[in-house]
This record gives structure tokens, C-alpha cells and sequence, in this order.
């Protein structure tokens, strides 16, 4: 199967009722690891990589590795390749060049009508060739964003609808005490959550889904959650592996060995998440 559009994943979601899950991959076997987790589990998401790790490779090289593994795998679920954390409209003009079906502007760091002014004009042009958009209103702190000052961390309900129908965008960051990495442990504000859903007109996207105790992120699910970002579990598993490797042998040089051994891993860890937020049933 090829890539999927965004418009296209948005509607699968809501068709059977999911919560789609986003991978943030770095390289080659991050990429196969998240497809392959997906078509395990014949579920489908975003794959994902952000202004920042798009440093190491391209908006090319990361677009066309995506659709090769898509093809040489056979692979029969949807996938949708999305910009996280855009930082620049250049950055997003050259995703969607490249081929990414979905993407992310992120100016909230921005006062609120700059970051209005920014995500419209990524908008403009995103929607010109059929992309939906997510933008982020209020600051998600952590690794990803080092601009956040307390006073504006979380999102406002009173500024979202105006934000929306400004920016145009189709769905929507929030700030309701997540935090990017795993280093701290997060709690949603539910009563924020639910103003804030019942204000959007579009969907809701979490980022900073790795240190969220999954029953929170079901919970979370019910109030218009279309997408939930996991970056640094998959990270942990893939980093982990070589780590040990080198632990146990300080002259192991078997790279395809340990990089197969890693591939597996953030399989496994991928899997889990997915049965997670979507298969298992949420006790009320
Ligand atoms: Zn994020």
C-alpha cells in the first residue's frame, strides 16, 4: 500500500473509533519497526519525525525510505506520513514536497496572533495540495520545546475556537499537563480536557503520550482524541539494545545482529502501545 493522506487516516479513525497512535522514527529501522508494528498489529497511525531529527537526514530521504519499506513489506494498513513539530513554513512546504501526507505546524511558542498568522499560512499551502494540518495552541513542555514559559503552558478553552477557525487547521495540540520524554510524570487535567474538546471543532492530538499511564490516555480518547504522539518509549528500546549489547561484549561489532535484535524491540514496545490505547477495553 502507499501512503496514506491525512484527510484519509482522519476519516479511518473516526470510522472505527480509534485513537490513532504516532511513532516519531529517526531512521531506516525505526521506520520498519513502526510499519511493521502497525501491520502486526493491522492497525493504522502516523508515522512521524519532527523539524529536529529531520536534521540528520531529509524531508526526501525520510519520505521516500517510508514509501520503499511500505512497498517491499506489503503493507495492507493505512500509514500516514506526518511533520512533527514543524518549526518553519519552510520546513513544512519541503515535507509536503517531499511526499508527507500530514503535517504539523508548531508556533506556540509564539504570542496567539503570530502563531494564528504562522499555522494559517502553512495551512494556505498545505490545503492547496489536500494536507491536513494540526497546530498547537498552549506550550507542551519538555525536550521538544525549550520556549515554554509556565504562564502559557496550558491550553486555553476561551482561545480555541477562535484559533480553529482562524488557523483553519484540522486538528489540535493541547497542553493539558503533558510533557514531552519520560522523565516526569504527568497528570491529565480532565475538567481542561473536556472544555477544550467540547470548544474544538476539530479533533485533539496529545503529544508527550510516553510517561501518560494508559488508562489516562483511554479516558483522554472519549473527549474527540484523534492522535496521540509516543517518541521516546520507542526510542528508549531501540537506544537500550545497543546499549546492552555493548555491555555484555565491549567488542561486539555485529551491527546487523544488534540493529535486527533493535528493530524487534521497538516492534515489541509499538505493539504494546497500540493494544493498549486501542484493543484493550476501558474499565470504568
Ligand atoms: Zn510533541
Amino acid at each position: 500500500m502507499q501512503l496514506v493522506n491525512g484527510y484519509e487516516l482522519m476519516k479511518y479513525a473516526k470510522e472505527n473509533h480509534l485513537v490513532l497512535p504516532a511513532f516519531n522514527t529517526t531512521d531506516y529501522e525505526m521506520t520498519l519497526a513502526i510499519v511493521k508494528a502497525f501491520d502486526k498489529m493491522r492497525l493504522g497511525g502516523y508515522i512521524q519525525i519532527s523539524s529536529h531529527n529531520l536534521k540528520l537526514s531529509s524531508p526526501e530521504i525520510i519520505a521516500n525510505m517510508t514509501r520503499e519499506v511500505m512497498q517491499r513489506e506489503d503493507i495492507s494498513v493505512p500509514i500516514s506520513l506526518h511533520l512533527d513539530h514543524g518549526k518553519s513554513f519552510e520546513d513544512v512546504k519541503r515535507c509536503i514536497d517531499a511526499g508527507f501526507t500530514s503535517v504539523m505546524v508548531d508556533s506556540s511558542q509564539l504570542p496567539f496572533e503570530e502563531n494564528v498568522k504562522e499555522v494559517r499560512k502553512a495551512a494556505n499551502y498545505a490545503h492547496y495540495f489536500g494536507i491536513p494540518v494540526e497546530a498547537e495552541l498552549g506550550g507542551i513542555r519538555g525536550k521538544e520545546d525549550d520556549n515554554v514559559p509556565d504562564s502559557n503552558a496550558k491550553t486555553d478553552p476561551e482561545q480555541v475556537y477562535d484559533f480553529v477557525e482562524r488557523t483553519k487547521c484540522d486538528s489540535l495540540a493541547v497542553a493539558i499537563g503533558n510533557v514531552h520524554g519520560l522523565a516526569l510524570s504527568p497528570q491529565l487535567d480532565f475538567t481542561l480536557l473536556k472544555k477544550v474538546a467540547k470548544a474544538s471543532p476539530v479533533p485533539l492530538v496529545l503529544h508527550g503520550g510516553s510517561g501518560i499511564p494508559f488508562d489516562q490516555v483511554r479516558r483522554a480518547k472519549e473527549n474527540n482524541l484523534i492522535k496521540v504522539n509516543y517518541g521516546s518509549d520507542l526510542r528508549k528500546s531501540y537506544i537500550k539494545t545497543f546499549g546492552k549489547a555493548y555491555d555484555l561484549n565491549h567488542n561486539e561489532f555485529a551491527l546487523y545482529d544488534v540493529a535486527k535484535q533493535s528493530v524487534q524491540n521497538v516492534i515489541d514496545t509499538a505493539t504494546s502501545i497500540i493494544t493498549e490505547i486501542n484493543v484493550k477495553k476501558q474499565i470504568s
